[in-house]
């Protein structure tokens, strides 16, 4: 680091863990980018976006719970970002501060490697932020979406915005879809032992992608293993969006391999 060294960084409440620093720290020596990238833990993000101009910060990670918050703050929010009503990443350009969200992205890249999504159904269990961000990216891949949720209301309201279906949990088995996107912190670590779905709604041939990375392999992941499903897990969404990230930030082509090889080894 030297005098002309370009600041990142991200913007949450907690940021302990966050596996951000380090994927976006081993992408900039990777390429040989002089940047560093650093944790914020930030209460108000008012004052954090006007430290973003105050300090010449070029570029921020938004995440909970600030993302829609955010946007009060920015001086433009990318189209995509505004459908989904959250901002997880900022860029400074010449003082003027630009929001986008890349969580949706990520999701689609993620998929869309291992399988075709446009003309298909797929389920997406849950209907929080991220149940969001991925609906509205894999429907603009041309995906049919059903919204499965335990709160009913939040589910209906989801689907209505997305133009999806909704369906509750316990009308899971009616649903016929090749994929399906765990987007609910159930499996999450401590509670690795948890499943958002029952072992028999899942068949051989499906696609189930786990946007929980804390386990890698979930409880999910590894009973659609054992039933010959194709798997996707959290890390390839993160990784993705992190990529997005870094290109829009530098300029350079991520290195994806280099990114995940430093969040599989922090995990
Ligand atoms: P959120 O807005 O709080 O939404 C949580 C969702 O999970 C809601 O739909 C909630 O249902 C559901 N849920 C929680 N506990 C449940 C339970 N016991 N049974 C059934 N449903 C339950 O959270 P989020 O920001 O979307 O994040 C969700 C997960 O995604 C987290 O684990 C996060 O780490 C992960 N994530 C991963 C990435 C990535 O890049 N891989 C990116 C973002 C987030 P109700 O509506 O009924 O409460």
């Amino acid at each position: 680091m030297n005098s002309t060294t370009s600041l990142y960084g991200i913007f949450g409440n907690p940021v302990g863990h966050s596996l951000s620093p380090v994927m976006h720290n081993s992408a900039f020596s990777a390429v040989g980018y002089n940047g560093t990238y650093l944790a914020f833990k930030v209460i108000d993000i008012g004052t954090a976006v006007n430290g973003i101009r105050a300090l010449g910060i070029k570029g921020v990670s938004v995440t909970i719970p600030h993302k829609v918050s955010v946007i009060d703050f920015l001086d433009d929010v990318d189209e995509q970002a505004r459908r989904i009503g959250a901002v997880n990443t900022v860029i400074n350009r010449d003082g003027v501060l630009k929001g986008y969200n890349s969580d949706g992205l990520g999701a689609v890249k993620a998929l869309t490697e291992k399988t075709v999504v446009r003309d298909r159904d797929v389920v997406i269990l849950g209907a929080g932020g991220s149940a969001r961000a991925v609906g509205f990216g894999v429907i603009s891949e041309g995906a049919r979406v059903t919204i499965v949720n335990r709160t009913v209301e939040k589910g209906e309201r989801l689907a209505r915005e997305l133009g999806a279906e909704f369906h509750p949990l316990s009308d899971i088995k009616k649903i016929d879809a090749p994929i399906l996107i765990n987007t609910t912190s159930v499996g999450m670590s401590p509670h690795a032992n948890e499943i958002p779905v029952k072992e028999e709604m899942l068949d051989m041939g499906m696609v189930i992608m786990d946007i929980v990375y804390n386990p890698v392999k979930t409880r999910l992941l590894k009973t659609a293993e054992a039933m010959g499903c194709e798997t996707i897990d959290g890390v390839a969404m993160l990784v993705y969006q992190g990529a997005f990230q870094f290109e829009l930030w530098t300029g350079m082509k991520a290195p994806i391999d280099v990114m995940k090889k430093a969040v599989y080894g922090e995990l």
